[in-house]
């Protein structure tokens, strides 16, 4: 006979309690999945889908530490939590798989320089902005912020169809950046062998980053957009091509200026190991 006071056998996650002959379970210590906001049993996992990390660690000739991470420390195997639910892990996986599969390894491979994208990429890139400004706003109170995280998970639960925010993917080509110093080294490590992401301010603009291998996205805040990157902004769905780097007009936001600003901070606080690149 189960005592009514005690917890269930073989689980400390439940507790039953008898209240007018009724046994009533009170789920008690399962935190809400950060997405479907039920409580539920969270997986670990990665911020920056793990693919990279794993494509990052398997064409390297070294296993010396290289990736940013959130609090600008560089650790192993990157920035992981307890975010999401098995269901809501496997269902942002599944828009990971597409980038991996139809995006990232065939450029990787050199196999194309334009291709056809469907509504799985800007399902992609909102996850990976939302995942970063839900964890951010867990570390610091920024009202104003709050809307753009409940609007990103709206659009990723289907809740709504229409989004509001521009993300913009654009190829990272350090050959198209005339360096004359020991920078570029760093420039091309940065952008071909590390990860990085935060919320960020520059130039007047505000802004979710990320640096991948081969792509920097940037999902705008204040301004909502970024004038001169039509030719790289993604939408529901579109062609989207490789040289379009060439074609942004940084006038107004220079990007490039940005990540050498990056690459700069990187140059004055790691020595470059030549076997990362
Ligand atoms: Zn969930």
């Amino acid at each position: 006979m189960v005592n009514n006071k005690e917890k269930f056998q073989g689980s400390s996650k439940f507790s039953v309690k008898k209240k007018k002959g009724t046994r009533i379970h009170i789920l008690q210590d399962f935190p809400n999945c950060a997405l479907c906001d039920q409580p539920k049993e969270l997986v670990e996992s990665h911020i920056i889908s793990k693919f990279f990390y794993n494509w990052i660690k398997k064409t390297s000739k070294s296993d010396k530490k290289r990736f940013r991470t959130f609090d600008d420390k560089i650790q192993q195997d990157g920035y992981k939590l307890h975010l999401l639910c098995t269901e809501c892990e496997q269902k942002l996986g599944r828009f990971e798989t597409y980038f991996a599969n139809h995006i990232f390894h065939p450029t990787d491979k050199e196999e194309h320089t334009e291709f056809k994208y469907d509504s799985r990429l800007l399902k992609f890139l909102v996850s990976l902005s939302w995942k970063i400004l839900n964890v951010y706003l867990k570390q610091r109170e920024q009202s104003y912020l709050n809307f753009y995280e409940r609007h990103w998970k709206d659009f990723l639960n289907n809740k709504i169809k229409k989004i509001k925010t521009l993300h913009y993917l654009i190829p990272s080509y350090p050959q198209n950046v005339e360096l004359k110093d020991i920078h570029h080294n760093y420039l091309e490590l940065y952008l071909h062998r590390s990860i990085d992401f935060n919320l960020e301010v520059y130039s007047n603009f505000e802004f979710i980053y990320i640096q991948v291998p081969y792509y920097t996205i940037l999902s705008p805040l204040r301004p909502s957009f970024i004038a001169g990157y039509k030719s790289c902004k993604i939408t529901d769905k579109g062609n989207w091509e490789l040289n379009s780097f060439l074609v942004i007009d940084t006038i107004k936001f220079n990007v490039l200026e940005f990540i050498m600003e990056k690459c700069k901070a990187l140059y004055e606080e790691y020595e470059l190991d030549s076997n990362l690149l």
